[in-house]
Formats: C-alpha cells, sequence, structure tokens
C-alpha cells in the first residue's frame, strides 16, 4: 500500500489537472446552486472529464418542487438615521412583493417555547432574529477549516436554535403577520453569509434575508433607544415547477469483488455569493484528480472504487438520498465512503465519526498514508455534516477529511469565496489522499465493517 500511495502522490504532483480544472469550474460555469443552470452545467462538464480520462461515468438524476434565482436586493433604514445598506435574499426566499417598510423588532428566542411572548406584537414588523452574533476572536486559532466555521461547544449549550427550530421560527413569524426576517451574517469584515433551502426547495414561509454582521449590530444598537423604520426589497423568483438535478457517478471497476464500492466524493453545489470554490469547488475538482490519477497509473483495484460529485448539499439534501435510494440493494455491499468538503487547507486527519469497530482496519489502512502524506492521527472527534451523513445512517462505514483552515473562515458561503483563494499544493495533497485511501481500502482483505443503521446518525 505504501508503496501505491508514494505512486499517487509522485502522480498527483507531477500530472495534476486539479487546478486547470477547479479554473474552469469557478470562472467559466461559476457558482452553482442546486438546481440551476450552472450547476447542470457543472454536471455535464464534470461527466465529460471523467470520461475524458477514460473512466466509466453517468449522471444519476432526480427532481426538486423549484429551482431558485437571486433577483436585486435593497434595504435602507429610513429613521432614525438614513443610510442604505447591502441585503442579499436567504436562498429560496419568497421576494417582497415591492418594497416593504416597517419597524425592527427584534425577537430574542433560544426555544420555540419562548415565542409566544412576542404573540401579537410582530404584525407589519421586520423581525430581527435576536442580538448580533458574537464573532470568534481574532486569537482564537481553529485548529480546522470545520471548527473555523461551526464552533466547538466547549461544553457552551447552543445559543442559537437548531435549523428545524428556525423553520419553525420564520413560520410563526409569517403567522403572525411579520412583513420579513433578517439574519445577522455573523462573519467580520462585512462579508456575508447564506443558508435556505428551506423546506425541501420549497418557498420559505416569508421573506428572509441576511445582512452584514456590522449593518445588523447597528440597528440592534439603535432600536434600543428608538424606534428603527427599515425598508427592504427582495426579488429571488422561482421555476414554475420541477427542475431535474443531477448527481455525477464514476467507477473503476474492481478485479475479484467488483459488487462491493470503495468511494470517494465531495458535493458539486454551492452557494451562489461567491464562485463555490473552496466550498466545495476544492472537494469536487480533488475527487476528479483522484480518478485522473488513479487511471493515470493503471491501477486494477480488487474492488470497484466509485467517485461521486453530489448536489444539495447546501440546500436541503438529495444528492446522497438519490444515490442511495439508486443503489439501495448494493448497499451492504458499500465498503466506505470518504468525503472532502471543507476547502483548500491541507487535508490533515481523517475523522472516524464514531466508527469504532472500523478503528483497527482504518489504522491499517491509514498507517501508509500518514508515512506518505505526513498526516496526524486518526481524529476521534464527531464531525457528521456533509453528505456522508446518510450513508453512516444506513450503517455505511462513512468519513470525512480534516483540513487546516485556510480562508475558510472568511470565504465559506460567503462572496469571497472565490478561486484565488486556493492554495495549489494543499488542494492537491487532498486528492492524492482520496486516491491512496480508496486504493487501501480497496485492497485489504476483508472489508471495512458496517455498524447498526440509525435514523439519527449523526448530526446537522
Ligand atoms: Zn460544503
Amino acid at each position: 500500500m505504501e508503496e501505491a500511495d508514494q505512486k499517487i502522490a509522485a502522480e498527483v504532483k507531477a500530472h495534476s489537472e486539479l487546478i486547470k480544472n477547479l479554473e474552469y469550474l469557478t470562472t467559466r460555469i461559476g457558482p452553482r446552486l442546486t438546481g440551476s443552470p450552472q450547476m447542470q452545467a457543472a454536471s455535464e462538464w464534470t461527466l465529460k472529464r471523467f470520461r475524458d480520462y477514460g473512466i466509466d461515468a453517468h449522471l444519476e438524476t432526480a427532481q426538486i418542487p423549484h429551482s431558485w434565482t437571486r433577483g436585486s436586493d435593497s434595504a435602507e433604514i429610513t429613521s432614525p438615521v438614513a443610510r442604505k445598506i447591502e441585503i442579499r435574499s436567504a436562498g429560496w426566499s419568497v421576494a417582497t412583493n415591492g418594497p416593504i417598510s416597517g419597524p425592527v423588532k427584534v425577537v430574542q428566542v433560544e426555544s420555540l417555547q419562548e415565542f409566544d411572548k412576542y404573540k401579537g406584537q410582530l404584525k407589519g414588523a421586520i423581525v430581527f432574529d435576536g442580538k448580533p452574533r458574537e464573532l470568534p476572536s481574532e486569537a482564537e486559532a481553529p485548529e480546522n477549516a470545520y471548527d473555523a466555521v461551526i464552533a466547538p461547544s466547549h461544553g457552551i449549550p447552543k445559543p442559537h436554535l437548531s435549523w428545524r427550530d428556525r423553520l419553525q421560527f420564520l413560520k410563526m413569524a409569517a403567522e403572525e403577520g411579520a412583513l420579513a426576517v433578517i439574519l445577522d451574517s455573523g462573519k467580520t469584515d462585512n462579508l456575508f453569509n447564506m443558508g435556505g433551502g428551506f423546506h425541501r426547495y420549497q418557498p420559505s414561509d416569508l421573506p428572509v434575508a441576511f445582512i452584514t454582521h456590522e449593518d445588523y449590530d447597528q440597528i440592534y444598537r439603535l432600536q434600543q433607544t428608538s424606534p428603527v423604520m427599515l425598508k427592504v426589497t427582495l426579488g429571488g423568483t422561482f421555476s414554475s415547477g420541477p427542475v431535474p438535478v443531477s448527481i455525477t457517478v464514476a467507477e473503476i471497476k474492481g478485479t475479484q469483488f467488483p459488487q462491493e464500492r470503495v468511494m470517494i466524493g465531495g458535493h458539486l453545489d454551492s452557494w451562489d455569493l461567491g464562485q463555490g470554490a473552496l466550498d466545495n469547488g476544492t472537494g469536487a475538482m480533488a475527487v476528479l484528480e483522484a480518478a485522473r490519477t488513479l487511471k493515470a497509473l493503471g491501477f486494477a483495484p480488487k474492488r470497484t472504487i466509485t467517485f461521486i460529485l453530489f448536489t444539495g448539499e447546501e440546500q436541503g439534501g438529495i444528492g446522497a438520498d438519490t444515490f442511495l435510494k439508486n443503489h439501495s440493494a448494493e448497499i451492504p455491499k458499500m465498503d466506505g465512503l470518504l468525503i472532502h468538503d471543507t476547502g483548500t487547507g491541507k487535508a490533515f486527519s481523517i475523522a472516524l465519526e464514531d466508527e469504532y469497530e472500523t478503528a483497527s482496519l482504518m489504522t491499517e489502512v491509514y498507517a501508509p498514508l500518514q508515512e506518505v502524506l505526513d498526516l496526524q492521527p486518526l481524529s476521534t472527534r464527531v464531525f457528521g455534516a456533509s453528505d456522508h451523513v446518510p450513508f453512516m445512517k444506513k450503517g455505511v462505514p462513512a468519513y470525512f477529511c480534516l483540513q487546516k483552515p485556510a480562508h475558510y473562515r472568511e470565504a465559506h458561503h460567503s462572496q469571497t469565496d472565490t478561486f484565488d483563494k486556493v492554495v495549489p499544493e494543499e488542494i492537491n495533497e487532498g486528492a492524492a489522499l482520496l486516491a491512496g485511501w480508496s486504493w487501501n481500502v480497496s485492497e485489504m482483505p476483508p472489508p471495512l465493517p458496517h455498524h447498526q443503521e440509525s435514523p439519527s446518525g449523526g448530526s446537522d
């Protein structure tokens, strides 16, 4: 295995096409909302790229109820000061019917029960979702890219509502007659955040948008001493009916156990404010590069190595579900999945995700990679927030690459998720890790053991 992993690392170093592919994806195709024409173009283009490399590939296509297209959004504080501010619709937010104006009302709830105290007070109001977010301190250097955007709790209970509770919160605000809900982007330097995809690609219950942390903070402070009036126009539009969404699936057939699958993957969809470079053009192009590398070396794996570029990771899921549905009979023969989904930083470890029954075999598979790619030991933390989670729930051994932060805090879901942030050497090492891991798992005498199915495996 170590010899093979060395050859893989050398091939990536010498002939990688990852950066060329990523540049095309981010610059020519651009950001890729699930169901958008750009996402479908990206699916078609990746299909072609796999085939260019001589690898069998196909698309698996499902439908979502509606695609969503960002329109033009604007906002201004009209009283007690007058100032235009930047605003961005959340994904799948309904538009406002022309400009809407109303007083700002901060709704501060840590649980849905607390919402009751606002009953009867929100009619005609523009609702602010609680206090301004606390930004991580400059001194706090996150160990990995995931922690850079989702801070570890350190035992402190979550100060914010879960995603599911938040959907309920929006519904309650709509029922109370609120005009819109405004969210704090929670980033420095006027960067926007993005989220949405409410109710599995259905329009939101009322207009929802992000403003910058700086503006959110100012409006919050203003309203502490006097009423604040805000004028907001949001212009997103929906497709009239269902649209196709595809995942790209490619494979190098196994020579001894062709019906067994070792899978590596990453999502190709993205948010739309930037170019979808670090989230997750990098991971998707690393999977493509891993495929190119294994094929170029002429390796013939014992088990089938499968490459999957998911969609819908950012917006309500669907890509991973589509694969599992289409291949449900094969689930017992899925030997493992490794996901790359946190940007350009060096992949320095793999998270075991609580799958301790796989630890001894994973250690054998991982040891040569650790040597060749200078990795830290396997991580025993649980991350559970990407396309591997639905596989984990089905009992399939599924893992997540841990990466260095490398611009991730700023770029994640913001307008600066762009190609210029990419660190070529580091993301190329990620491709070598994916290729090496898939090869090593395919060559192990026994497969990685499955665990019990659980409807709630992983977290959000
Ligand atoms: Zn992602």
